[in-house]
This record gives C-alpha cells, sequence and structure tokens, in this order.
C-alpha cells in the first residue's frame, strides 16, 4: 500500500523531524552549532568529499539543523529540494544568478519587492541582463513580452501592494511552450495558502522573515525546486556564492513553521474583517485586498490561494500629508516595513518600501502618495479597529 501524504499542518509540526536516540530523544531538532565536521578516518573525509558517503563536511555545505528546515520546506511546497539562505534577497539573488547569463532578459509581474528590482537594475548594468514588466493578465499580453532572450518569468502575486493576483497555471503553461522557467516569490503566501509548484511553476522562493519566522526576529530566505535545479544552485550558489543560513536562524525558522497555519488563518481572518470595515469607511477611497469577494481577479484568488491572507492596502482620500499624519495617530499599530509578525505594522510604499521605485514607474504600479499598507496582526481585530477608526476619524 502507498504511504499517505500527512496533512500540510501535521507536515509542520512533524515532518524531518528527527527525535531518534542519536539525538538523545530530544523532542525539538537540536541546534547543531559548529562550522566544521571530524571524520572517522581520512578516508571516510575522502568519500565524503567524492560524494560516495553520506555525512556532513563543513557547515557553509551543509548542516543537520539547516538540513532538517530545508527537507521542511521543500515538503510544504510538495517539491524535491529545498535550500535555505541567509536572507529573503539572498534567495532571490541567488536563483536570478543560476537563470541568467550576460545578454539574457528576465521577463517580470508588474510590481516587484524593492530589492529585487534594484538587482535587476544592476544586472542591467553590470552584466546586460535587460528586463520588462507584465500584468500577465492575458496570455496574448505574455506571449508578447517574452523574447528569444528571455531566460527565466519572475513573479509575484498577490503583488506587493497593491494585491493584484496573476493566474499561475496559465503562466506556467505559456512558460512551458517557450521552455522558460517559473519563479515565483510565495512570501505573502507561504505554501499554507498558495503552492505554485502546484500550478506548474518551477521554482518558488520565499523571505522567510515574514511569515515562516513569524515572529519578527529573524532574517532567511528558502528556495524550492526540482532537484537537478537545486542541486546546481546548492553548489553554485550556497557553497561558492556563500549566503548560507544559520543553525540557529534555521532553528528559529523551525519553530516558527510549526504554528504557521494557525498563525495565517487568525492573519486572515483577522485581515478580512479589517478589509470590510475600511472599505465602508469614507476616508478610504480604494481598497486592495485578495479575500473580499470584489476583488477584480476572485476567480484566481479561490482557484490557487486558500485565503486572502494577511496583507492589505488602501487608498486614503487625501494628501501624502494627510496620509503621514493618520499614521502618526495610531496608538497600537507600529510604524514599520516587514510583514507577516505578530503585531500589526503599518508603511506608506511610496516614502518607504517602493522609495528606490522611480515615481513614473510608482504611478504606473498604482503606488500613490495616499497608498497605505497594512500587515494585519494577530491581535484582537476589535483593538485594531478602534485604533484604526480614531485615527480615520482624526484626518
Ligand atoms: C521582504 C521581502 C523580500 C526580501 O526578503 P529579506 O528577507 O528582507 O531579504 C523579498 N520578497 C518579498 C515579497 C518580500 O516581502
Amino acid at each position: 500500500m502507498k504511504k499517505k501524504e500527512k496533512q500540510i499542518e501535521t507536515s509542520m509540526i512533524h515532518s524531518h523531524q528527527n527525535n531518534s536516540q542519536e539525538y538523545k530523544g530530544s523532542l525539538t531538532t537540536p541546534i547543531f552549532q559548529t562550522s566544521t565536521f571530524s571524520f572517522a578516518s581520512a578516508e571516510e573525509g575522502a568519500g565524503r568529499f567524492a560524494g560516495e558517503e553520506e555525512g556532513f563536511i563543513y557547515t557553509r555545505l551543509g548542516n543537520p539543523t539547516v538540513k532538517v528546515l530545508e527537507d521542511r520546506i521543500s515538503t510544504l511546497e510538495r517539491g524535491e529540494r529545498g535550500l535555505a539562505f541567509a536572507s529573503g534577497m539572498a534567495a532571490v539573488s541567488a536563483v536570478l544568478i543560476a537563470l541568467t547569463k550576460a545578454g539574457d532578459h528576465v521577463l517580470c509581474s508588474n510590481g516587484l519587492y524593492g530589492c529585487t528590482y534594484g538587482l535587476l537594475r544592476m544586472f542591467e548594468d553590470k552584466y546586460d541582463i535587460s528586463h520588462d514588466f507584465s500584468y500577465m493578465e492575458t496570455e496574448e499580453e505574455l506571449r508578447k513580452k517574452i523574447t528569444a532572450k528571455t531566460s527565466c518569468i519572475f513573479i509575484e502575486t498577490p503583488i506587493n501592494p497593491t494585491m493584484k493576483v496573476i493566474d499561475l497555471s496559465m503562466v506556467a503553461r505559456v512558460a512551458k511552450e517557450y521552455n522558460i522557467p517559473v519563479v515565483v516569490d510565495n512570501t505573502f503566501c507561504t505554501p499554507y495558502l498558495q503552492r505554485p509548484l502546484e500550478h506548474g511553476c518551477d521554482i518558488v522562493l520565499h523571505s522567510a522573515t515574514k511569515y515562516i519566522g513569524g515572529h519578527g526576529d529573524v532574517i532567511a530566505g528558502l528556495v524550492v525546486g526540482r532537484k537537478e535545479f537545486m542541486d546546481e544552485l546548492a553548489m553554485s550558489q550556497q557553497k561558492d556564492i556563500g549566503g548560507v543560513l544559520s543553525p540557529f536562524d534555521s532553528w528559529l525558522l523551525l519553530r516558527g513553521i510549526k504554528t504557521l497555519h494557525v498563525r495565517m488563518d487568525r492573519h486572515s481572518s483577522n485581515a478580512n474583517k479589517i478589509a470590510e470595515k475600511l472599505s465602508h469607511h469614507p476616508k478610504v477611497k480604494k481598497l486592495y485586498y485578495p479575500g473580499l469577494e470584489n476583488h477584480d481577479s476572485s476567480a484566481i484568488v479561490q482557484k490557487q490561494m486558500k485565503t486572502g491572507g494577511g496583507v492589505l492596502a488602501f487608498q486614503l482620500d487625501g494628501s501624502k500629508e494627510e496620509a503621514q499624519r493618520f499614521m502618526n495617530q495610531l496608538k497600537l499599530i507600529q510604524i514599520a516595513v516587514s510583514l507577516g509578525d505578530a503585531e500589526t505594522l503599518i508603511q506608506h510604499p511610496a516614502t518607504m518600501t517602493h522609495a528606490v521605485v522611480p515615481e513614473e514607474k510608482r504611478k504606473e504600479m498604482g503606488i500613490g502618495d495616499s497608498l497605505i499598507r497594512l500587515s494585519v496582526g494577530l491581535e484582537s481585530v476589535e483593538d485594531l479597529w478602534d485604533d484604526l477608526e480614531l485615527a480615520l476619524n482624526q484626518i
């Protein structure tokens, strides 16, 4: 009989957990705080270097604590191999370096994390690797943007901060015809809400700093894909470029993942309630949240996302100064970038996360001066609304 695959909630807690006698029965994964591993003999060391023998050599090449995390994220994303990096940007840069060479072209969703955009601009200046943006709303539009030089399609969905969603299976289907790998930055959803590999995409990555860590106390990145590509990534990006995650930070992520499903359910239900209330408030001109039934692409949301997630954005009926005054009135909600923490965080994209994007491009992306992004935390939704309502009524 085929072994039945466990449900994702169970895998978050148990998958690849090794509480064997080797670990003295420790229930949680021990932190192997070591840089190197000694060999029982010269021959054993030679065997490990030759890849003929299983076992660890040196922590940049692999570590038992880090490996449990890498195996677990791979199970959760339904991939073949996972790798951990020192930050979300280390994960993004590892994947983009591996997939491009001088002269290539990268096609992106029309909206990208600011530093991913900065990295692509550096690629353009230094290596003549160009990039372009697409709304990816229709197959025709996507096909028009693909060139003979396109070596990868890089997507964020929902797009930060305007929460537009992209149909992953449509993009994957078109990309297959051209044999172009599709990379998805799944930071906003986590594998609990959306699993891009199940929709035909090739590589999924995360800033684990956000929901996966979940407590605002670690900077980390994760990548999952097919074994062949991930083996190459381990050799070129972890071994030779070297942005690996430490054993302690890996342990923090393992701890975070155990409650990921519970946290995501609460982030989502809190965000849903706040979005509902904001959408009816006279000071709010436009609300962006994929979980509301009247979202522009609710059919895509229902197809590929479990819930709308914990991030929403809204346009205030007012100027930049009024948006800033509103933020300054908040008492409970913290003004901070990042997202996915227990604390509710608010930020002003035009002057913070997207300040590096030229104004014209920003306007095209729908990031005006009165747009505000909220990462809804795990507090009582009643207290959160009281804080927001009081501040809204003072502008
Ligand atoms: C934060 C973030 C990143 C970068 O991650 P770091 O861990 O800060 O390096 C990349 N993509 C998205 C969507 C993010 O929110």
